[in-house]
């Protein structure tokens, strides 16, 4: 066992690849280099990267592959469903593997996305937003607050304040 837990196997790779694959060819879309690349290091991750965090890592394999390209590949990548864009108040886009619905805790300290899952919000019912004129494709909930690492050192922090008064 490794003790990368943040990381998600091989298999969980392999099987995104092939999702790729088969997309490119229904689309008539060329598998590139590039694609697999960026595909590849998007994967295994559950911190929800940025696109500059991403370009770092594809450049590490792939030198000379320019930030653009990395940013358009994950665009095509949200577009054949493979990747998802989340919105991230007060940064830029974060991206992850596309998975089955989940929600996302987002600390406000040190920017962390974590997933989290609820079986109550499954069975939520949307209002009616068509009286807003939307029409709703997916939704999904964002929750800010303090990471458990953040208020720990928080905790900390002020302790070491009242011992110093
Ligand atoms: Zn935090
Ligand atoms: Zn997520």
């Amino acid at each position: 066992m490794n003790s990368r837990s943040t990381q998600r196997g091989d298999r969980e790779v392999e099987s995104a690849l092939g999702r790729l694959e088969e997309a490119c060819r229904e689309r008539g879309l060329p598998m590139t280099v590039q694609r697999r690349a960026v595909l590849e290091a998007l994967a295994p991750r559950l911190d929800h990267p940025s696109a500059d965090h991403l370009f770092e890592a594809v450049s590490r394999r792939l030198p000379g592959i320019s930030r653009t390209t990395v940013y358009r590949v994950l665009e095509t990548l949200v577009e054949l469903g493979l990747a998802s864009r989340i919105s991230h108040p007060g940064g830029g886009a974060r991206f992850e593997l596309r998975r089955g619905r989940h929600h996302h805790l987002h600390c406000i300290r040190c920017g962390c996305v974590k997933d989290f899952r609820s079986p109550a919000l499954e069975t939520v019912e949307l209002p009616r937003l068509a009286a807003y004129g939307f029409q709703v494709e997916d939704w999904s909930m964002h929750v800010t607050g303090l990471c458990a690492d953040c208020r720990v050192r928080s905790r900390r922090t002020r302790k070491s304040k009242i011992s110093n008064s």
